[in-house]
């Protein structure tokens, strides 16, 4: 359960920021002092890590604690979005622009890139 080899969920039907594997890989939200202290997070990063490396597949979104910016806000209610985004730090962030996007920063939060 959990894994398909593409995104087709009604959640996020037509993605700015494709979510794919390499996007996920990019992906620096494991590193943000937002969710560096959530236990459901580190639950989630470390079993859709390994998902992705049994089956090579992207994780259900909501197994994935990251790429808010594609796949919409958080499902971990235990993140502090009150500490600074770093998503401008991120080669997905810069390589889609999405400064020029709203919402621009804590994706987690506030929903994914248009
Ligand atoms: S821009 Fe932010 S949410 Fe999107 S992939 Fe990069 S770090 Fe993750
Ligand atoms: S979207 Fe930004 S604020 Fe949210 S976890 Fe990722 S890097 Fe941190």
């Amino acid at each position: 359960m959990g894994t398909q080899g593409e995104y087709n969920t009604n959640k996020n039907p037509d993605p700015e920021v494709a979510y794919t594997v390499e996007n996920i890989e990019k992906c620096r939200c494991s590193e943000c002092p937002v969710q560096i202290g959530s236990r459901c997070v580190i639950d989630k990063m470390r079993k859709s890590k390994q998902e992705i490396k049994r089956s090579g597949k992207v994780p259900m979104p909501e197994n994935v604690p990251g790429i808010y910016c594609s796949a919409d806000t958080a499902t971990c209610t235990d993140i502090d979005t009150s500490q600074p985004c770093i998503c401008g730090n991120c080669a997905v962030y810069q390589g889609y622009n999405l400064a020029e996007g709203k919402p621009a920063d804590h994706f987690c939060k506030n929903g994914r890139a248009f």
